[in-house]
């Protein structure tokens, strides 16, 4: 019997949610409890689903269309002259793969990019564009082991400021009560 681990290792961890699960983590669950199909995945296309039959001992399925369609390696481009540096791109990379600081142009380390296109909507320039990887760009593709390291230490940072900043606003609000005069009734 397979394991969740068995199954997550291998999938592509481009974390695109493509599958229609919040990440490749969750999918493999849902592989293992029997409420997903293995051919949700396009990023992964009929490699994956090959492998997975093979570790599951299923029957090999075409890519559901629902899913989308498998296609050449992606990449993410920032046309760096539009780029307006509000940085509502950084926090949906699931690898942390765009650089770039508050209100100066950003670009995306084609090493690290997987190609899962979350950073695309969230652009309100719509400054970046999606290309096919270049022989030379795919020769640098991230593998996946290294995209899971990358979004679960992107998962830990999130998570770290997410305390911090709680932590910030209890403080802030215990100093309110403090500071606040108290309240007088008229009388
Ligand atoms: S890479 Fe595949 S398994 Fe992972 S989130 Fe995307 S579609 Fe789902
Ligand atoms: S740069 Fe964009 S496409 Fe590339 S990994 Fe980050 S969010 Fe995905
Ligand atoms: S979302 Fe678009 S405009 Fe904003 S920093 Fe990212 S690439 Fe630049």
């Amino acid at each position: 019997m397979a394991s969740v681990e068995d199954i997550d290792a291998r999938l592509p961890q481009t974390q695109c949610m493509r599958c229609g699960y919040n990440g490749c983590l969750p999918y493999a669950q849902a592989i293992a409890d029997g409420t997903a199909q293995i051919n949700q995945c396009p990023p992964g296309g009929a490699e994956t689903i090959a492998t997975l039959a093979v570790l599951l001992a299923r029957e090999p399925l075409p890519l559901n269309p629902d899913n989308g369609t498998e296609g050449p390696p992606l990449l993410a481009v920032i046309d760096e002259e539009r780029c307006i540096g509000c940085i509502k791109c950084l926090p949906p990379c699931p690898v942390d793969a765009i650089v770039g600081a508050k209100k100066q142009m950003h670009t995306v380390v084609a090493a690290l990019c997987t190609g899962c296109e979350l950073c695309v909507a969230p652009c309100p320039v719509d400054c970046i564009s999606m290309v096919p990887r270049t022989a030379a760009t795919a020769a640098a593709s991230p593998a996946p082991r290294a995209n899971r390291e990358r979004y679960l230490a992107h998962k830990r940072r999130q998570a770290s400021r997410a305390n911090e900043q709680a932590d910030l606003l209890a403080a802030r609000k215990r100093f309110a009560q403090t500071t606040l005069p108290t309240n007088r009734t008229a009388g």
